[in-house]
């Protein structure tokens, strides 16, 4: 058998099979399922949350499984949270963790307990039958969109903390049919009328099987959210196709370098696209990083960017250093220093498109005024 190396397992789905429990190349040492008192006693080693019991770990993974049939196995490292509710055991889903100082790293997860427990963070889960199913949540699926709002501003918490002042709403279904009667669009999305993001649990820990976090739903959905975020009402009015604190009317958040550099890469990359659109681009010319989606409007352009900002960050500052730096001077933080590789999906697939000279729509996007 092999030991157990929490680093190594974090990232793997557990499964039930008759002759005891298996979370990756891992098994059990005894055959008995939960509930039976092996089992119960069995402690397992999980890093910096210490010691932690299968049975405890083994029970939050039924519970997903049997509150939202059969839809949601998520990885070791959010049963731990979801058993112990113990936010660190999140780390492996946030990469920005990896390379905070020892001062950096606990403040990261008191800003994250403290997005869960605010009083404006409304996370709502809804069942068969539209039922209400929120007083159910462990703490892993509430956890995960606070570590994602907690890796975008944790050096920005000024915007966060406006950002928070009235109330913002982030609705999960328990699977693909509660979504679908619930009014959800495709794969998960941004309602404005509801001003909520609508997403499957399960989707919540898409993207995180491979040796980088990938499709990252929630983000690009974030994305559409702040972008239509007004700083002056507090309200979720209408996409203006920028971020919080790029915007001359948002006061105090207002950071007028990234607005200049963010206005000066998305031209750019207009005229990147408009070349290849038109047929004028040359061999060996830059292609646009984002997939023609990204340029039938403001608002995909700003998600679709936001969301390439935290995962292919390296492909992203080499095409196109202004657009880069309009964000990271907004977010004051280099997503390449804890990003080593990009998710090679995402820079792929959208070069694919230029590459291999696929006909494309012309593009929809516009640039502020400066
Ligand atoms: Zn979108």
């Amino acid at each position: 058998m092999n030991n157990f190396d929490y680093k190594r397992l974090q990232g793997k789905r557990l499964s039930f099979v008759p002759s005891g429990i298996v979370i990756g190349d891992w098994m059990s040492e005894t055959g008995p399922v939960p509930g039976q008192e092996q089992a119960q006693e069995q402690m397992l080693d999980c890093g910096e949350v210490g010691l932690v019991s299968l049975a405890r770990i083994a029970d939050a993974a039924q519970y997903y499984l049997r509150l939202t049939n059969h839809s949601q196995r998520p990885q070791l490292a959010a049963l731990v949270c979801a058993a112990t509710a113990d936010l660190r055991a999140l780390s492996f889903y946030f990469p920005i963790t990896n390379r905070l100082d020892e001062e950096e790293r606990p403040a990261f997860f008191r800003f994250m307990d403290s997005i869960v427990r605010h009083p404006n963070f409304r996370v709502r889960a809804f069942g068969e039958r539209e039922a209400n199913v929120t007083d159910q949540l462990l703490l892993d699926l509430p956890g995960m969109i606070a570590g994602h709002l907690a890796e975008a501003f944790f050096y920005r918490p000024d915007i966060l903390d406006r950002f928070m002042s009235s109330p913002r709403n982030f609705w999960l279904y328990t699977n693909q049919q509660t979504f679908e009667a619930g009014g959800g669009l495709a794969g998960g999305d941004y309602h404005p009328e509801k001003e909520a993001i609508e997403l499957v649990m399960s989707r919540l820990y898409e993207g995180y099987d491979g040796a980088t976090p990938g499709v990252a739903p929630f983000l690009h959905e974030l994305g559409h959210m702040l972008d239509h975020y007004d700083c002056a009402s507090l309200r979720l009015a209408h996409s203006k196709g920028t971020l919080p604190g790029l915007n001359r009317e948002d006061g105090p958040l207002f950071t007028p370098l990234a607005r200049t550099s963010f206005i000066k890469g998305k031209q750019l990359e207009q005229q990147r696209y408009a070349a290849y659109q038109t047929g004028r681009a040359r061999d060996g010319d830059p292609w646009p990083i984002g997939h023609p989606y990204v340029f039938q409007n403001d608002t995909e352009f700003i998600a679709g960017h936001f969301e390439m900002f935290f995962r292919n960050p390296n492909y992203f500052a080499a095409q196109n250093p202004d657009l880069y730096a309009g964000f990271s001077q907004l977010f004051k933080q280099d997503p390449r220093r804890y990003w080593p590789l990009d998710f090679p999906f995402y820079r792929d697939e959208n070069r694919k498109v230029y590459v291999e000279r696929h006909k494309i729509s012309a593009q929809n996007t516009s640039v502020p005024r400066d």
